[in-house]
């Protein structure tokens, strides 16, 4: 029997082959009109529907280019189920070049949204109505913010059923199981009871190749999983070894001044308490040194790039582990993996 078309916004596309939506948005303030485009491969075979968003923060661009590459994965002949992307949703932030909306909102505060609400409130009640709630599953890209930089890493809340399967899927070296924040698009899609995960890594406005490998490895992986795609890619399909943790807390800084860390390479940041993570140097060159100190064994799986912090600033993002022994060996092949991709 063959599959049925697939419809979106009224729009019908047949099985085995893929298309381009245009979503109107909110016109910018110059009348300018704008739309989303939306692709949809439609396979052949039956097969699960997932969604994978991009751009929700609009400086977050590591993840638009981890889109671009999935499709290069694709082909449609061979696809069974139904994958839509939106590689960018925030379309007046990635104009600004800016993570919030021209309304000076965050769009990932501002899910499940309302048709006559904000401009914020208008694009997620569009995003949910036509696409996150005709979908199975979802993976929502960020990197972290400005002037910070995240190893690769999930956050998934395992309480929503399905979560822990597709968060191990995607094969990362650290899960953060988290309660959502809320008005996210995760906890929308939770209240829907759709598993969605969200990936982070890298930093706001550049490219980091690794961290964008990471992303287009995890989600072939998860599409491998849900027997969406079958590759032959020895990267893909690998069992997960990924590490869970709910314990993460930000080291502060001690005083304010320049920050110089001990290592500006995020895909190896195992530390034991007390090593020493940073310094902060006096500007004035009067003062002495002080020392930023680990506070507990753990992965450095988010850290602050800026050269200079304010008392309170928060620098270093530690996750702890119940189990620590073999996570420094695991990330480091982790990494040559990807070098070596
Ligand atoms: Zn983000």
């Amino acid at each position: 029997m063959t599959r049925k078309a697939f419809v979106i916004a009224g729009n019908e596309i047949e099985p085995g082959t893929k298309r381009v939506i245009l979503f109107p948005a909110p016109n910018i303030n110059v009348q300018v009109k704008i739309d989303i485009p939306v692709h949809v491969f439609h396979g052949k075979k039956e097969g699960p529907t997932l969604f994978i968003t991009s751009a929700i923060h609009g400086d977050e661009l590591d993840s638009i280019e981890i889109i671009r590459r999935v499709h290069k994965n694709i082909q449609i002949k061979n696809f069974s189920g139904t994958l839509i992307t939106v590689p960018v949703v925030n379309i007046h932030g990635v104009m600004m070049q800016t993570r919030y909306l021209s309304d000076r909102r965050d769009l990932n505060r501002s899910f499940p949204g309302a048709k006559k609400g904000t401009l914020a409130a208008r694009l997620a009640h569009g995003l949910i109505k036509e696409v996150v709630s005709h979908c199975d599953y979802g993976i929502d890209l960020h990197t972290g913010a400005y002037e910070r930089i995240n190893m690769p890493q999930l956050r998934a809340d395992f309480s929503a059923p399905g979560t822990k399967e597709l968060a191990e899927s995607f094969n990362t070296p650290v899960i953060l199981d988290a309660k959502q924040r809320d008005g996210s698009l995760r906890h929308a899609a939770s209240d829907l009871g759709i598993p969605l995960i969200v990936y982070e890594g890298g930093e706001a406005l550049r490219f980091n190749e690794l961290c964008i490998r990471a992303g287009v490895n995890g989600i072939l992986n998860v599409l491998h999983h849900l027997k969406m795609l079958r590759s032959s890619d020895p990267h893909i399909g690998k069992k997960s070894k990924s590490i869970i943790t709910n314990t993460s807390r930000w080291v502060r800084a001690p005083a304010s001044g320049l920050v110089e860390p001990i290592s500006r390479d995020i895909i190896s940041g195992y530390v034991k308490k007390g090593d020493v993570l940073a310094h902060i140097h006096d500007p004035f060159l009067i003062n002495p040194s002080i020392e930023v100190i680990a506070p507990f064994e753990g992965i450095v799986i988010g850290q602050a790039l800026k050269a200079m912090a304010t008392e309170g600033d928060a620098l270093f993002h530690v996750a702890s582990f119940k189990k620590i022994a073999g996570v420094r060996a695991y990330i480091d092949e982790f990494r040559e993996d990807l070098i070596n991709q």
